[in-house]
């Protein structure tokens, strides 16, 4: 059967290659994203702690990477469960991007939060359970910061793309997409880790795509291996939970990596990433289909 993926997504003009404009490339900063650079958001599931993000915050940046992960706002399963810092721990993100130099994403949960969120993190997350409130998009496309846009658990690549264009209908196109498991009849994995999803969208959409292992397996013992395969696979980059002890972490301590898991992790990626030739086989897909 042939694929004409393009015309799938043609209804996505903003988000979805054109001629005129095939990729776009994120700035935070020096840090460019979607530029050829596999670039590493690390971090703790929740700010729990000056202590536990600080500490983490450091470790993650001597491994190499970019920017701090750390949820101040969380969404949980259960409204029983440990509901993140709020503002307090939007203000230790602040703390540690001084310390450490890294730059900062976080999730906002509600429109109501994004001026506050905004204020504080260079990086605006809307995560899974998030992708379509249509009202939320529609704040974060005017928000001024970059957002990383977490495909929804039940959400097709269409989906995914059709919140893209949402957020970029209200202006803002400096949007990076995420890869992070989603929900199949599979129970051994916290969710299935979709990796076709990764060219498939590199070659649709102009977007960068990074891969966010952690949420996609749910173990830690896996995590190093999905990232592998995120890039492999051309992912311009992913966001992994790290924790200085996972055992006692308050969110999703299982999938957390440790400070040496995290290092060990990185220097294998260092032997896949520059060697990986996803991106022209991208360019090939775009250009023709197959049979
Ligand atoms: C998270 O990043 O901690 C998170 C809640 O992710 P997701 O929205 O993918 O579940
Ligand atoms: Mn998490």
């Amino acid at each position: 059967m042939a694929v004409n993926w393009s015309k799938q997504f043609s209804s996505y003009p903003l988000v979805t290659k054109t001629p005129e404009c095939a990729a776009t490339v994120v700035r935070v900063g020096d840090i460019a994203i979607g530029n050829g650079d596999f670039v590493v958001m690390a971090g703790p599931c929740s700010v729990e702690s000056e202590r536990q993000l600080l500490r983490t915050a450091e470790a993650v940046a001597l491994g190499g990477a970019r920017i701090l992960r750390g949820g101040a706002f969380k969404p949980r399963s259960s409204p029983y469960a440990f509901q993140g810092l709020g503002v307090d721990g939007l203000k230790l993100l602040a703390k540690a991007r001084q310390l450490t130099g890294l730059a900062i994403v976080t999730e906002v949960l509600s429109e109501t939060d994004v001026e506050i969120v905004a204020e504080y993190a260079d990086i605006m997350q809307v995560g899974s359970r998030n992708m379509e409130n249509v009202s939320l998009l529609e704040r974060v496309g005017r928000c001024g910061r970059p957002v990383l846009l977490k495909r929804g658990m039940v959400a097709t690549l269409e989906d995914l793309l059709s919140a893209a264009e949402c957020i970029a209908v209200n202006g803002n196109l400096d949007i990076i997409l995420c890869e992070r498991g989603i929900r199949t009849f599979e129970t051994a994995t916290r969710n299935t880790f979709d990796i076709a999803a990764v060219p498939v969208l590199k070659a649709v959409s102009r977007l960068p795509v990074i891969v966010d292992p952690s949420h996609a397996c749910g173990v830690r013992n896996l995590v190093p291996i999905l990232a592998r395969a995120g890039a492999v696979v051309g992912a311009d980059g992913m966001i992994v939970e790290v924790h200085p002890d996972p055992d006692k972490a308050l969110s999703d301590g299982d999938q957390s990596l440790t400070f040496a898991q995290f290092d060990e992790m990185m220097r294998d990626l260092g032997r896949y990433i520059h060697h990986a030739s996803a991106g022209s086989w991208c360019c090939g897909a775009q250009s023709g289909g197959h049979a």
